[in-house]
């Protein structure tokens, strides 16, 4: 069995939502068919929920009709029966009445959560309405009730495996299942999400609960690119990489990936396949757990983030130092990216400033501190770069022009990472795609 993930985009009309139908009817293999909301509808529910804690009632109503309308607009263009429309327009007035009944009740972020899940749940259960009209068996799942997550946020795996396998035992004779990305139940039991773009991470926890023997995730463009092609001139398409590299540029900002959906995948060894749908025969990337290939791959850039250059004077052969200074990020739950050192300091990197005051108060009492913001991690990442004859060489050769804040090499075979302030970003990037790739 295999898991096929469809994005916002390969549902975002009807007649993507009927291509969609043709690549999940190929094939004898049977498959969990996750699809993402409606492209703009996450952001409309969360633009919603906004005016709701606000407490703007007139612009959530706003809001509210103005998706009502996109869907009143859609389901005409993707089922004709007089039958299935009715259906569709039951399974919409449905999930807006529940949108309009919130603008009568007080608002909390358990309600917040609750508007976030509709889009996921309208567009499963209208694509499933096409399934029915054409008549083409498949089995509605709810992955209300199987996906959860514990009190930390983190999916609750072996649970998950269990619950699934025993619905899909439920149904021997089915081969095409449909259920929802995204969207799970919290510790509480109420419905929560796995974050933004989060239904890449639940189709690589279904093909890990399940062992499946692949995990498609199908988007609109044509595999993972070699650099951003939103940025730079010329890219091309990776043909393959390792579970390390993806999930190093993938967290780095390759946007096409949820960050956490690599590790689901990889500790059950199920290859990641990334697919285009508006071309089903191009290779795409594959991503496993070996690959030959040596040298740079791709190169990927993250925004927003904050450099913090810790200076002390005792630092100089003490023990302890960065435990310390550690310790303040921790307290503060703030995730660091990139770490370098010298004798008397330390730089390191985090793009959550939600603390950063606080950070900075506490690192102030046995340091000094220098913030530099609107710095970019640009990542060059491929196969045993860090052994590679020259590699380092290259790059810093490539960046002569512009001023590097940090360089991170070493710390994984697979990744070089440098910080230049945003600003040089984009001719970075097209400097190391010239210099790095033979074209
Ligand atoms: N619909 C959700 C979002 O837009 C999840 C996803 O598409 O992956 O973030
Ligand atoms: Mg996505």
């Amino acid at each position: 069995m295999k898991i096929m993930k469809f994005g916002g985009t390969s549902v975002g009309r009807p007649e993507r939502m009927h291509q969609v139908k043709d690549l999940i009817t190929r094939g004898e293999e049977s498959k969990i068919v996750v699809l993402s909301a409606l492209s703009g509808t996450t952001n409309s529910l969360v633009n919603i929920g906004e005016a709701l804690a606000a407490a703007d009632k007139v612009l959530a109503k706003a809001k509210i009709d103005e998706l009502h309308t996109h869907y009143n607009e859609f389901y005409p263009k993707l089922v004709t029966t007089e039958t299935a429309r009715k259906k569709a327009q039951e399974i919409i007035k449905e999930h807006f009445e529940f949108l309009n009944i919130l603008l009568k009740i007080s608002f909390n972020e358990a309600i917040n959560r609750d508007i976030l899940a509709q889009g996921e749940l309208l567009s499963t259960k209208l694509f499933y309405t096409l399934l029915e009209e054409l008549k083409i068996p498949a089995v509605f799942l709810s992955a209300l009730d199987f996906m959860s997550i514990d009190e930390n946020a983190e999916p609750e795996l072996q649970k998950i495996s269990d619950r699934l396998k025993s619905i899909l035992a439920q149904h021997p004779e089915d081969t095409i299942f449909i259920t929802q990305g995204f969207i799970c139940k919290n510790h509480l039991n109420e419905v929560d999400n796995l974050k933004r773009g989060g239904s890449d991470y639940t189709a690589s926890l279904i093909a890990a609960a399940i062992q499946a023997t692949a995990c498609e995730i199908w988007t609109d463009i044509d595999g993972m690119h070699n650099n951003d092609p939103r940025i730079v001139d010329k890219t091309r398409p990776i043909a393959e990489m390792s579970f390390d590299e993806a999930a190093e540029l993938a967290y780095f900002g390759a946007k096409i990936l949820h960050p956490a959906s690599i590790w689901p995948a990889q500790q059950f060894n199920v290859p990641v396949k990334l697919l285009n749908t508006m071309d089903p025969e191009a290779n795409g990337t594959l991503i496993k757990a070996k690959v030959e290939s040596i040298g740079v791959k791709a190169i990927a850039a993250k925004d927003g983030i904050t450099a913090i250059k810790i200076k002390s004077s005792r630092m100089l052969l003490a023990y302890g130092f960065l435990r310390k200074v550690f310790e303040i990020f921790e307290k503060y739950k703030t995730p660091i990216d990139m770490i370098t050192t010298s004798e008397v300091a330390v730089s390191v990197t985090i793009d959550d400033l939600s603390h950063l005051e606080h950070i900075l108060e506490e690192l102030g009492t046995f340091c000094s501190v220098e913030v530099d913001r609107d710095q970019t991690i640009i990542c060059i990442v491929g196969n045993m770069v860090s052994e590679s004859k020259g590699a380092i060489q290259s790059v810093i050769d490539s960046l002569i022009e512009y001023p590097v804040r940090m360089v991170s090499f070493g710390g994984s075979r697979h990744n070089v990472s440098v910080l230049v302030d945003s600003k040089f970003k984009k001719e970075a990037l097209q400097s190391l795609n010239q210099d790095l790739f033979t074209w």
